[in-house]
């Protein structure tokens, strides 16, 4: 995959001879125009009124459902996404827009009393100008989307620039959004670097989803120029499981979290922390469901676990087994896609990259801990806080838990992968900058408050 030349080509992971995208990179000027062009369209978008944007965004969640096999088909293809997942994860992105469609009829304000004599105070919430929406190839229809459809249903236009390896599913998607907004309201901008940096450096507001590093280097340019910022970022998950948890279902959930999608969430299982007397049946029981995950092509709707992304990711889950001894999995399998198995390891020494690095595949470290207390410490003992599952039948010990833990979601007896679209999204530390995505809060970071001071004409 590349970035920073002059062409930019996707090519499916499952078979890599496949390509799917070969075309000139925009590059910044395009970039900037794309957005010269949205800021010029946004005022009309705005004030054509709720009924308009409400009735647009319906119209993209009928068409995505509308195309949701072809959609899903092409996940597969051009990201390797397992087809189970890819039907979920359109499913998902129609659901996104229909709930965002309601969106523009919610309250934007507030009237208050003024502190003397008469007149009215009014809080009002209105959008910023031009969203630049920057986002990674893994959820290639649901992340665009839950950024877009906030943004434009208050009353913004977008930029989008898709990472490159899911330019084809972008290029879909805006054919669909399109259809239902006016010109130059929805623009994509493919590319890599070039054209993200050129976006962070022109719109009014950044969301940006990907890595740690770009994130925060985006964060940071936003913040110099005094534009509004997201930034969700890496994760390095930890599930902790009691002894008194639901070995079998704990073990399940984990290995889902683990393998589902080659690991490739920012969500996804990567430290498995065994309270006590549950290690010794968790170690066997998780082997046991690894070694079950169906590993193979993406189009096969048995699949849990497809290729990686690249063969550059696959190198990276067989760099961090340096050392390691595998319980489970630490082989490539056969074949011309970039897959790895399921990989479980047992004894890796503190500091050991696994335990402070996201490799963002399908692997985890199992790590002993003498009690809940010391389960927590573990956990929270990494740079990234995104999302830590706590597995117990003990709705006392999840709650003594629940206060300790310094991720930014915590899920109970669930894989620590899985989103819901309407409640708000993010980590802490390394793994989230700025204001919550998704529910009500996405709401507020597309919009900017304005204060209007209103006395009665002739008074002084
Ligand atoms: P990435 O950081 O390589 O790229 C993300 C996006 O940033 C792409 O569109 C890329 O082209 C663009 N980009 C790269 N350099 C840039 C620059 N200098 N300026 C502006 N834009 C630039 O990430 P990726 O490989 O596409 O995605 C995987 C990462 O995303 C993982 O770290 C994963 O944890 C993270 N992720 C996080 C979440 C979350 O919500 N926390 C969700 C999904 C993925």
């Amino acid at each position: 995959m590349t970035t920073h030349l002059d062409t930019l080509t996707s090519r499916s992971p499952a078979d890599p001879s496949d390509v799917l995208v070969r075309i000139p990179a925009p590059g910044a000027f395009a970039a900037v125009d794309a957005v010269d062009r949205a800021r010029a369209a946004q005022p009309d978008w705005q004030a054509g009124g709720a009924a308009t944007r409400s009735a647009a965004l319906t119209a993209v969640a009928d068409d995505v459902e509308a195309a949701a096999g072809e959609l899903a088909a092409l996940a597969v293809r051009e990201v390797g996404k397992p087809l189970t997942e890819a039907r979920a994860e359109v499913a998902r992105t129609a659901a996104i827009w229909r709930y965002y469609a309601q969106a523009p009829y919610e309250p934007t304000g507030e009237v208050h009393e003024v502190a003397a004599g008469a007149g009215l105070l009014l809080s009002r919430r209105r959008p910023h100008g031009v969203a630049g929406l920057i986002t990674p190839w893994n959820f290639p229809f649901a992340i665009p989307s839950w950024k877009a459809a906030p943004a434009l249903a208050v009353g913004n236009a977008v930029v989008l620039k898709p990472a490159p390896e899911a330019t084809a599913c972008a290029q879909r998607l805006a054919e669909i959004v399109q259809r239902a907004l006016p010109a130059g309201v929805f623009t994509v901008v493919p590319g890599g670097a070039v054209e993200g940096n050129a976006i962070v450096s022109a719109a009014d507001v950044i969301s940006f989803t990907g890595s740690t590093a770009v994130g925060q280097a985006v964060a940071r340019a936003a913040t110099g120029r005094g534009v509004p910022v997201q930034a969700e970022m890496g994760g390095l998950n930890a599930a902790i499981v009691l002894p008194d948890a639901d070995i079998g279902q704990a073990a399940g959930h984990i290995a889902a979290a683990i393998a589902g999608y080659a690991g490739q969430k920012c969500t996804a299982t990567s430290r498995v922390i065994a309270v006590g007397a549950a290690l010794d049946p968790l170690r066997e029981a998780l082997a046991e469901a690894l070694r079950a995950v169906p590993v193979g092509d993406p189009a096969d709707a048995a699949t849990v676990c497809g290729p990686l992304i690249s063969e550059h990711a696959r190198g990276q889950v067989l760099d961090a087994l340096h050392g390691l001894r595998a319980l489970v999995g630490g082989t490539v399998p056969h074949g011309p896609g970039w897959y790895a198995a399921p990989t479980l390891v047992e004894g890796a020494p503190a500091g050991h990259r696994l335990l402070r690095e996201e490799v963002f595949g399908p692997i985890a470290a199992l790590l002993p801990a003498d009690d809940l207390a010391h389960a927590v410490r573990i956990a929270n003992s990494v740079p990234y806080g995104l999302v830590t599952s706590v597995h117990t039948a003990g709705l006392n010990t999840a709650l003594s838990g629940l206060d300790r833990l310094d991720t930014g979601m915590i899920r109970i007896n669930a894989p620590s992968s899985g989103v819901d679209f309407h409640l708000p999204f993010g980590g802490t530390k390394a793994s989230s900058h700025g204001p919550r995505e998704q529910g009500r809060a996405a709401l507020e970071f597309y919009t900017a408050g304005r204060t209007y001071t209103l006395s009665p004409a002739g008074e002084m």
